[in-house]
């Protein structure tokens, strides 16, 4: 009897050993683990739009998802509440020049104006400056890239949301699955993914994406918290797709 105390305690130990080492061995790495969680980075151009983006915000606030938008400084002032709103849920705000003009047809001096004159605007709008660019259609060049004077943000992921958005007969829910499909799978780490939030076939997309991609263990951050979760350390005049790998 007291020999099978004497098992049942050790066995109690024993068990109670494992579990404090397996919890500390679990604090130990909960740094790398932090480290590791797959980050992906949605981005909307083209906006704002005071539907559609809100839209967009709802559902990244209720998901406690961020993303960065690429706004056209035109559209800017007449959509600064719907910004100021991405702002203060954490969303980063990146320049996608005045009226959406190709880099590539414009003088250094045109592309400067171009960016400037959006910095302001966002600026007025929300109290935060843009330091990152998106060209326009991805158009970009040496040149162009030396003018601008700050990074240059692509994609990875293109699931040609804007092909079904232009027409409207367009949002259908064979499209929206098309888009979602091509948004969350074959996603990896480190991944920029293009939409538009232009578009209310976009906002329709949009919770299943983010939804979609959160059930696969990715957390949803902004350009600028990827990068730097990653030690990456944006230059201006480079241009990024993703995440860079070795
Ligand atoms: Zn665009």
């Amino acid at each position: 009897m007291h020999f099978q105390n004497f098992l049942h305690r050790a066995a109690v130990l024993a068990i109670c050993g494992m579990i404090c080492v397996s919890s500390l061995a679990a604090q130990a790495g909960g740094n790398d683990a932090a480290q590791k969680t797959p980050l992906v980075a949605l981005t909307f151009d083209d906006g704002p739009s005071m539907t559609n983006t809100a839209k967009i915000l709802d559902v990244l606030e209720e998901h406690g998802a961020r993303a960065t938008f690429f706004v056209v400084g035109e559209r800017v002032a007449q959509n600064a509440a719907v910004l100021q709103r991405a702002v203060s849920l954490g969303c980063e705000i990146g320049n996608h020049t005045w009226n959406h003009k190709k880099l590539t047809e414009l003088t250094a001096e045109q592309i400067r104006a171009q960016l400037e004159k959006t910095d302001d605007a966002v600026f007025d709008a929300t109290g935060v400056r843009p330091h990152l660019v998106r060209a326009p259609c991805g158009r970009y060049g040496c040149y162009a890239c030396r003018a601008l004077d700050r990074p240059v943000i692509l994609w990875s992921v293109d699931p040609r949301d804007w092909s079904y958005a232009a027409d409207r007969t367009g949002n259908t829910a064979q499209n929206r699955e098309t888009v979602i499909r091509a948004a969350t799978e074959n996603v990896r780490d480190g991944d920029i993914i293009l939409l538009h939030d232009l578009y209310a076939f976009t906002a329709d997309c949009c919770e299943t994406i983010v939804e979609r991609l959160q059930e696969a263990g990715f957390s949803l951050v902004t350009v600028s918290e990827l990068m730097a979760s990653r030690g990456v350390r944006l230059q201006s005049g480079k241009t990024y797709r993703r995440v860079p790998t070795e």
